[in-house]
């Protein structure tokens, strides 16, 4: 497979360097070839985009949703086959990918509904014979920056609201993303989504990214990545005044107090840090546990810990596959080397018995580190999880909120009371009691506080607040 882009209606293939897409699960084998655009095809991009938005915005809500509803039929259709492409390019495990793709097609018929649904309300006025109210309108081109880590929900979560609102989008997706993202268009191209609507730029961040939020003329900028990249997406559309919201790293935390049903709770802290190898944003990286039972708690995992079985994406046996790519592989394999050297281990899965040479971790949980430490503090996106003890609730939550980050937090407990404190007090935009960190529904906000979000929600009904703008309209309708 090769990548493209997509402008205007048009496909076509960059001249930039090839480079060979390697399968993280056995490197030995190639999945395709991306060629990098440069900064001339995000221009042509949002030249395409404007000159679609004009129509696209005058469509009525119906007529749009009955594009994203085709939308969702014919990724519905091919959900396989791109759940496999991804695995293959990015090493998610098979059944999580088919989840992804399902949440993908349930995310664009629940926008698509969006076409249909009031969308202002009616404010009474204190003149006489004045209708007031106030209707959201699109806010034109929407520049679209993805991550690998999701390469089919997060575009999905992004360009559906954006586009049923009546923006037009351009889409650039991670690097390693790039085969599953030509796909994802070549399907999309199959609707009768007018062209230049959507457009997808393969690129690097560093050129075709900063192209797109530093020189082309968008309106907003919607990102997903990591928090270093967020910040300098937010300077510069701070400096430009366009609305943008960077949705970047975790540090999330599972806090297990003693009441807890550890039968119910160790199988949601495995699958919490461990699942997609570690590399959700909601991932559990710290568990924080009241020291009644720590013990307990320690053994129960080490013994669980052994259902944890790593193998190739496309097995369906594996718990998790490999990291997504070799960059990945080095960074991951820094904190595993200092777990080693600077904390003890708690619990390990079972030796690898695969044949093929890939990027693979044996999921580790330690413990013996002070709070401050970077295996505490720094978001590690691998499948390494430190356990921390606590004296009591209050200690456990001062803990959980000792971090810059704070997307996602769980409490688990039998206890109403604490459940409900927990919930107030915890600094973090995702709060749950007796769930896993990850896993928050598509039909309810999505977001993060302190260094984890720019203060705005992806998803739910809070996507609309983002891609449109308000006006307050205001008719005197007689003398
Ligand atoms: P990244 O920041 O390296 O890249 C994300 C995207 O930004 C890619 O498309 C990349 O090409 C682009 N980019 C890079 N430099 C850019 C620049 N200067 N200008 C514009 N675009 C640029 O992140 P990643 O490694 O792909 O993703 C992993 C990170 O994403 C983790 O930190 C994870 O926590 C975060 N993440 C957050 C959420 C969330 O909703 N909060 C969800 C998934 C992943």
């Amino acid at each position: 497979m090769q990548s493209k882009n997509w402008i205007g209606g048009e496909w076509m293939v960059p001249a930039g360097n090839e480079v060979t897409v390697v399968n993280p699960s056995r490197t030995a084998e190639e999945v395709g070839v991306v060629r990098f655009s440069d900064r001339s095809h995000v221009f042509a991009a949002e030249h395409a985009a404007r000159e679609a938005q004009k129509k696209w915005s005058q469509m009525t809500g119906a007529a749009r949703a009955e594009i994203l509803y085709q939308m969702a039929s014919v990724l519905e259709a091919h959900a396989e086959e791109l759940a496999r492409l991804a695995s293959q390019e990015m090493g998610k495990q098979i059944g999580e990918m088919r989840g992804e793709v399902a949440r993908g097609v349930s995310l664009l018929r629940y926008y698509a509904g969006e076409g249909m649904r009031a969308n202002g309300s009616v404010i009474p006025s204190a003149d006489t014979n004045v209708l007031q109210y106030t209707k959201r309108v699109p806010l034109g081109v929407v520049a679209v920056i993805t991550p690998w880590n999701f390469p089919v929900a997060i575009p999905i979560w992004k360009i559906a609201p954006a586009l049923i609102c009546g923006n037009t989008v351009i889409w650039k997706p991670a690097e390693n993303g790039s085969l599953t993202a030509t796909r994802l268009a070549e399907l999309f191209a199959e609707t009768k989504l007018p062209a230049g609507v959507l457009n997808l730029v393969i690129g690097r961040g560093r050129e075709v990214g900063s192209a797109l939020t530093e020189e082309a003329a968008v309106d907003a900028v919607s990102f997903t990545g990591s928090s270093a990249t967020g910040r300098q997406i937010a300077i510069a559309c701070a400096g430009r005044n366009i609305k943008y919201q960077t949705e970047m790293g975790g540090k999330n935390a599972a806090v297990v107090l003693a009441d807890a049903d550890l039968d119910k709770v160790v199988p949601i802290l495995l699958s919490g840090a461990f699942k997609s190898a570690g590399q959700k944003c909601t991932a559990t990286s710290r568990i924080i546990v009241e020291k009644g039972i720590y013990q307990q708690l320690a053994e129960r995992l080490q013994s669980a810990i052994s259902s944890c079985v790593v193998g190739e994406a496309l097995d369906p046996a594996a718990y998790l596959g490999p990291v997504a790519s070799r960059e990945q592989y080095e960074k991951v394999s820094r904190y595993v080397e200092m777990a080693s050297e600077q904390a003890a281990l708690v619990a390990q899965s079972p030796a690898l018995a695969m044949t093929e040479q890939g990027f693979y971790f044996r999921p580790m949980i330690v413990e013996g580190v002070k709070a401050t430490h970077a295996l505490v503090q720094e978001e590690v996106f691998g499948p390494l999880a430190v356990l921390l003890p606590a004296e009591d609730f209050a200690e456990a939550v001062d803990l959980c909120n000792q971090t810059v980050y704070g997307l996602s937090a769980s409490l688990f407990t039998r206890d109403l009371a604490s459940a409900h404190r927990f919930l107030d007090v915890a600094q973090a935009g995702m709060v749950r009691v007796n769930q896993e960190t990850a896993g928050v529904e598509y039909q309810a906000p999505f977001g993060g506080m302190k260094q984890s979000s720019s203060h705005t929600r992806e998803q739910g009904q809070a996507a609309l607040d983002f891609y449109t703008e308000i006006k307050t309209c205001a008719i005197k309708y007689a003398w």
